[in-house]
């Protein structure tokens, strides 16, 4: 096992991976920038490095500054959490060339998942059943793409193979808006991604998000924890997210976790990853692969009762799981809020120092958070400031208990979307459990409606 393992992330998820690494004995460095240098994770690290000013793109993306780091205290391996470079194969490569171990799946892998066009095609080899659509990126002529895009059957999405974060997507009604929403999403990807190459799917007009959580090792053994619900979703980005997902009927879900898990074994995938699926009239629609670890894996740990973290370090230092899929049983429900600094209704971002904070607790609660009584918010991240997980053993008490949670948690000098989380948690639709992924947008556009 390795002795020391340095963290390039920050904030809640720096402060999990290290709670997971003091538990197996391992020494933890975190790196930060500037505007983290005070923060409580940071000083309860074993080293701490200083790896630039706030900006991410001088700090926590640069990534000679952390490969030195990783260098002057002599560890061993890199975690890179989620977000930021953990789903960069240049920097997955450059850890390995410089002789660290990449805490995630080879360089290639990433390469291959993270171009949208080869995954799906790799899924497809795979027996994982795909959203309908071009067969790789779109051709350069306009008939063509016509042709295209008839042959799937309006509305399409034109999406960026080398998309992410929920952007570079575009959703096509009509032949006549077709030319241009092409060009635009080319430009588009180009200037995000650097990458021009867009191509087309079926537009699915009420699907729910149910991914697969795996867990694989470097000798081609991997299993599956079950899936998770993250439909409740604005922008493209996941507020709530709970496991099981409602409603399917457990050989679905062995059905396709086991495709899932037939496909790791054949990509010869390492570590922790997720399947995205859109789920449609009872059919699932494989979108896209993550390779790393996720902001709600915290609920398939609670429902599972295996840490991710730990397992993902364990096979990253080149382990063979002792689990078996039979010794995988899912028990109860777990549901998880991401608490955001921000306005509940109007989203605008609000950092700042935190005046009053007290943290929920009780039977089945788990906070993840890396924040305290004056802590300041900083502006330049992302603004999810923590996560609530409520578990009970049935879905409808895990929703009691998140209920109390969010009541009890007390957050002021700054705003927080607690008040968005209260109303989803008493919310008919979201009680009978299935929404679509475009739920939260429809209530989000009538509460305005009317409030304005
Ligand atoms: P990203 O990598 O940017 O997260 P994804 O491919 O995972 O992009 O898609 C993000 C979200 O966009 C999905 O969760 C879903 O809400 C929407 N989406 C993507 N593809 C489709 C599709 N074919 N039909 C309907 N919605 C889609």
């Amino acid at each position: 096992m390795f002795e020391k393992i340095l963290i390039a992330n920050r904030g809640e998820i720096a402060l999990r991976i290290q709670r997971a690494c003091r538990e197996m004995g391992i020494k933890t460095v975190v790196v930060h920038s500037q505007a983290d240098a005070e923060a409580k994770y940071v000083k309860l690290a074993d080293e701490s490095v200083c790896i630039g000013p706030p900006p991410s793109a001088q700090s926590y993306l640069n990534i000679p500054a952390i490969i030195s780091a990783a260098e002057v205290t002599d560890a061993e391996a890199i975690h890179p959490g989620y977000g930021f470079l953990s789903e960069n194969a240049d920097f997955a490569e450059r850890v390995e060339k410089s002789g660290f171990v990449f805490i995630g799946p080879r360089p290639e892998t990433i390469r291959l998942m993270g171009d949208k066009v080869s995954a799906k095609n790799a899924m497809k080899k795979a027996g994982v059943p795909c959203v309908p659509g071009s067969e790789g990126g779109l051709p350069e002529s306009v008939d063509e793409i016509r042709s295209i895009a008839r042959a799937i059957g309006y509305p399409i999405i034109i999406k960026a193979a080398a998309g992410g974060g929920g952007r570079g997507m575009r959703v096509v009604h009509t032949e006549a808006a077709l030319p241009n929403a092409v060009i635009i999403t080319r430009n588009e990807a180009q200037a995000a991604f650097g990458n021009p190459t867009v191509y087309a799917e079926k537009y699915l007009e009420n699907p729910r998000h149910i991914e697969f959580q795996v867990l694989a090792d470097e000798h081609r053994n991997a299993i599956y924890l079950g899936e998770r619900d993250c439909s409740m979703q604005r922008r493209h980005q996941k507020i709530i997210e709970e496991a099981p997902a409602p409603g399917i009927p457990p050989r679905l879900r062995d059905k396709m976790g086991t495709r899932c898990v037939d496909a790791c074994k054949r990509i010869g995938y390492r570590g922790v990853g997720t399947f995205e699926f859109l789920f449609e009239k009872n059919e699932f629609y494989f979108i896209e692969m993550n390779t790393r670890l996720q902001v709600e894996h915290t609920i398939t740990e609670a429902i599972t009762g295996i840490d991710l973290v730990q397992a993902q370090i364990r096979v990253a230092a080149g382990e063979k799981l002792t689990l078996r899929q039979r010794d995988i049983v899912l028990k109860g429900h777990a549901i998880e809020c991401r608490i955001a600094a921000e306005d509940p209704y109007k989203f605008t971002p609000s950092a700042g120092r935190i005046t009053q904070y007290h943290a929920p607790g009780g039977p089945g609660i788990r906070v993840d958070s890396h924040v305290y009584h004056n802590y300041f918010v900083p502006p330049y991240y992302d603004s999810m400031i923590g996560k609530i997980i409520a578990y009970g053993d049935s879905r409808d008490q895990a929703i009691a208990r998140m209920r109390i949670a969010l009541s009890e948690m007390v957050i002021e000098g700054i705003k927080t979307n607690t008040p968005l989380h209260l109303d989803l948690l008493s919310d008919a639709a979201f009680l009978n459990g299935g929404t679509s992924i475009h739920y939260l947008e429809q209530k989000l556009a009538n509460y305005n409606n009317n409030s304005g």
